[in-house]
């Protein structure tokens, strides 16, 4: 398997349709403890990369990521938009290198990204936010890959990394966006970005079993 464009253009529909579906999660979780923006943005996001996907469709994948992340930085406001384009800005430089040619490869792409992301926002596990999912993915991401698990099993892990990933977020105190003013208030609660990051993900999965990639 390698990872092409057609792929990420069908996950690109996929993401809008499941963020859709989300809305009223999502919108609650950032009403609670943010300032409630949190799906209008990723609303704004998942629309905008679903409708570029006849300009994306004839690039090679490195050179699409890298139009989908300039097109998240001038569209996507809140902390979110700057976020997502890292990531894909990342991924997209390892994939030019690797040619994401193996589950490896796209994992250790995976793993650049949430890496990126994590030089932009300067966040780290523990801090109420979507990296409590995205890096105990990118980490199962990469373990299942070496172990040789079959695609199958690959999704399977990381499904289950990123629903623990995101129930952690519950009981955390936030010290990052905009939960980081309500300290102890903000328990109890799931961490908005966590759940579009696992509504995503779990998307991204379900597409993957269904198709060649
Ligand atoms: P804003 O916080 O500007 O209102 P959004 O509501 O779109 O932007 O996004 C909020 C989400 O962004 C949070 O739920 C959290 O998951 C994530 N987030 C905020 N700051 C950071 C950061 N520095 N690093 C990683 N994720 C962050
Ligand atoms: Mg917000």
């Amino acid at each position: 398997m390698s990872l092409q464009t057609n792929f990420i253009c069908s996950a690109a529909i996929a993401t809008h349709t499941a963020i859709i579906a989300n809305q009223s999660e999502i919108e609650s979780l950032d009403q609670a403890i943010g300032d409630g923006d949190h799906y209008i943005n990723v609303l704004r996001g998942a629309e905008t990369v679903a409708g570029m996907i006849e300009e994306l469709a004839p690039l090679p994948p490195d050179e699409a990521l890298n139009k989908i992340a300039m097109k998240l930085l001038s569209t996507v406001g809140g902390a979110s938009g700057p976020l997502f384009a890292s990531f894909f800005m990342g991924m997209a430089k390892t994939i030019k290198h690797n040619g994401g040619n193996t589950y490896l490869d796209t994992a250790a792409a995976f793993a650049a990204g949430v890496q990126e992301l994590i030089k932009r926002g300067k966040g780290k596990i523990g801090e109420k936010t979507m990296l409590d999912v995205l890096i105990p993915v990118a980490h199962q991401f990469i373990f299942s890959a070496i172990e040789n698990k079959t695609k199958e099993e690959i999704c399977i892990d990381i499904k289950a990394a990123a629903d623990k990933g995101l129930e952690s977020t519950r009981n955390l105190v936030a010290t990052k966006g905009r939960a980081a003013g309500l300290g102890e208030r903000a328990i109890g609660h799931l961490d908005a970005g966590a759940k579009s990051c696992q509504v995503i993900i779990t998307e991204i999965c379900i597409l993957s079993l269904k198709s060649n990639n």
